[in-house]
């Protein structure tokens, strides 16, 4: 087998699997037991370098096979992902934690993009249009770019690269990967996926390391035409200032801060169900995560006790368990961050309904466990509703009137995702209107992006780009505009035509 060994594994550059140029590697480590599940490379920049050449010398190859035949290596992709979507999505869950029915809908999702994005190759549609001038065809295509710099999270390690990297090869790019160092064991995983496909060597190549030496190389090298980033928003405009500086295209995929509406007249059981998973699923790590409840005051008492009751019976731990809820947070740092938080809400004057505190009990005290938290009585002004928390940890902010709730929730300077939960259809439609995000639910929790339409927010959250739906080929190809003059003379276009 020329992928990985069991146990030590090793990054992918032009077809062959080899550690780190210094040997350096790095563990990928069970939150939910703290056991080592692989040692993998710590890639430097000459490890980075080493797969942007690879790259770059399979390009004006794999740019000129048709994108229906790259297409097809595509669709076998996928066809592997179903085929062995069990064993990815347990290894998910051992590296990052999320309950298995949560992995599984993770594969499905690179699933899914695949299928949908292999289609393209067979379209990648430009269009005709008439010419100003006699004898003259008019038309345009999408063209490839080169080398694509791939900078992932670990909250979705197998959706979120699927979502780059599919569009990114069916436009006839190349492509290396640097996955989340929390995630390096599933994204070793999908890359070898591509060849078993069939996938040409240099075509997708993968280096595991940190972020700061192996993505920040990715970033500086000439050869590397664009970069696609999903994660923090602090880190995003970093890479922002150096694409900048260096003219590379960049699509950013940042931070959330989501928030829901309950109207008076909503199904509040509906909601409460909806709403305790868009905040503790994938113990509240999405993007999308519903961070910020905000009620009128006429639902707040049935909608906070029903939350509540729901919250403190959740059952957390290992993910692979089948009677598990909610798994643990992806890391020790985690834990903190979202400790700090919740002494902050506390410091601002929330008050605590649930939760705020490590889990500790019986098994619970190996991993990074932390209970689902509610806070009551927060204003949006505070830095418990502003600030991105990334945790099992939501807010119940009060307001009296819809308008008064349309403004708290576009108080954020972040604008992924929110929803509203009505059964006035005018109410919705206003909201639809007025939410200033890339994605709004009605009667639905902020989380559950589908794949064929566009993905990604406004504000800070983004820079315009979008993941997912057509929307995404844009990042990944640019505009060739074509003229063939067939008169046999010289037309002068704007003398002739004055
Ligand atoms: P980070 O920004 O810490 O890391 C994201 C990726 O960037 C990782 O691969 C990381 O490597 C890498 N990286 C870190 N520093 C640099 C650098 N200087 N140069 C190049 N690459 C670098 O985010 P997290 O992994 O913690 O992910 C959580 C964040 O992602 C949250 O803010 C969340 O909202 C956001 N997110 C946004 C989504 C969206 O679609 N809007 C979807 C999912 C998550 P390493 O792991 O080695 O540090």
């Amino acid at each position: 087998m020329s992928g990985p060994e069991v146990g030590r594994f090793a990054n992918y550059i032009g077809g062959r699997w080899v550690g780190a140029r210094d040997g350096a590697v790095m563990e990928s480590v069970n939150p939910a037991t703290g056991e080592v599940l692989g040692v993998v490379p710590k890639s430097g920049p000459m490890d980075a370098h080493d797969a942007i050449e690879a790259a770059a010398k399979a390009y004006p190859a794999w740019r000129k096979l048709p994108a229906p035949r790259r297409a097809e290596i595509l669709f076998r992709v996928a066809e592997r992902l179903v085929g062995q979507k069990e064993d990815l999505a347990r290894l998910m869950t051992q590296e990052m934690g999320k309950v298995l029915p949560e992995t599984r809908g993770d594969v499905q999702e690179a699933i899914d993009m695949t299928y949908f994005i292999a289609g393209e190759g067979r379209r990648l549609h430009g269009y005709t249009a008439p010419s100003e001038m006699p004898n003259k065809a008019a038309y345009c295509v999408r063209a490839p770019l080169g080398v694509v710099g791939v900078i992932t999270p670990w909250n979705f390690p197998m959706a979120i690269p699927s979502w780059k990297i599919v569009p990114a090869l069916v436009c006839g790019n190349t492509v290396v990967f640097k996955p989340a160092s929390y995630t390096p064991l599933v994204a070793l995983r999908f890359v070898q996926i591509f060849e078993e496909a069939g996938l040409p060597p240099g075509v997708l190549n993968i280096v595991t390391g940190p972020g700061s030496a192996a993505g920040d190389a990715l970033v500086e090298h000439p050869h590397v035409r664009v970069i696609s980033f999903t994660g923090s928003t602090e880190t995003g405009l970093q890479l922002a200032e150096k694409c900048a500086r260096l003219g590379k295209r960049l699509s950013l995929e940042m931070g959330g801060k989501n928030a829901a509406i309950v109207m008076p007249d909503a199904d509040v059981g509906l909601a409460a169900d909806a709403l305790i998973w868009s905040a503790f699923g994938t113990s509240g790590q999405r993007c999308t995560a519903c961070s910020r409840i905000i009620v009128h005051q006429a639902a707040k008492p049935e909608l906070t006790e029903r939350l509540v009751e729901r919250a403190r019976r959740l059952r957390l731990g290992d993910g692979l368990r089948p009677e598990t809820e909610v798994g643990p947070v992806v890391s020790d740092s985690q834990l903190d961050r979202v400790q700090r938080y919740v002494e902050i809400g506390r410091q601002e004057g929330a008050r605590l309904l649930v939760g705020g505190e490590r889990a500790r009990e019986g098994a619970l005290a190996r991993g990074y466990f932390y209970a689902p938290t509610i806070f009551d009585r927060v204003r949006p002004e505070m830095r418990i509703a502003q600030e991105e928390i990334f945790g099992p940890v939501t807010d119940l902010i009060e307001a009296g009137s819809f308008d008064e709730a349309v403004t708290f929730l576009n108080d954020s300077r972040y604008g992924l995702s929110a929803s509203i939960f009505t059964r006035d259809i005018n109410a919705a439609m206003r909201a639809i209107e007025n939410i200033d995000t890339g994605i709004v639910y009605v009667n639905h929790g902020t989380i559950g992006a589908e794949v064929h339409l566009p993905f990604g927010g406004t504000k800070e959250t983004g820079n315009g780009h979008r993941e997912g739906g057509l929307q995404v080929l844009d990042a990944f190809s640019e505009w060739k505009s074509v003229y063939i003059d067939y008169s046999g003379k010289l037309q002068r276009a704007q003398i002739d035509r004055d």
